[in-house]
């Protein structure tokens, strides 16, 4: 079982922010803002490489998810990313899709 799949069954810990029957919203391990959450669907997704229609739905949920996430840490007035990385050149490197919700300092643009 992939370490996400895991934090969804809570067999590792996560500090949580949010969660329901499909997703659960925690603080990444190694944050790279002021405010760094992940949004995962609970069923294993490879990555945004690998949706379909099928997931059209929890997919909509993760952006709905990621906008509460955004809310409830303040960053509505600010503004704040959300970012997937898929593949190497991407520099994924874990295999269940994640939604990065980062905010609470400037972001630069282009991404390195
Ligand atoms: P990515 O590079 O898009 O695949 O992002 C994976 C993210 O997962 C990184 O930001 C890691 O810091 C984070 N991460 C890895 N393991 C854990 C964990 N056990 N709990 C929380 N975040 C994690
Ligand atoms: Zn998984």
């Amino acid at each position: 079982m992939c370490i996400f799949c895991k934090a969804a069954k809570r067999e590792i810990p996560v500090k949580v922010v949010l969660e329901d029957d499909d997703l659960l919203a925690f603080h990444d391990i190694n944050p790279v803002a002021p405010i760094h959450v992940l949004v995962i669907p609970k069923q294993h997704i490879t990555g945004v490489g690998d949706v379909t229609a099928e997931h059209a739905e929890v997919l909509g949920k993760l952006l709905v998810a990621a906008r509460r996430v955004a809310e409830d840490a303040g960053l509505s007035h600010s503004g704040f990313r959300v970012v997937i990385n898929q593949g190497q050149h991407a520099g994924q490197t874990v295999h269940h899709l994640h939604v990065h919700v980062l905010g609470g300092r400037p972001l630069a643009w282009p991404p390195g």
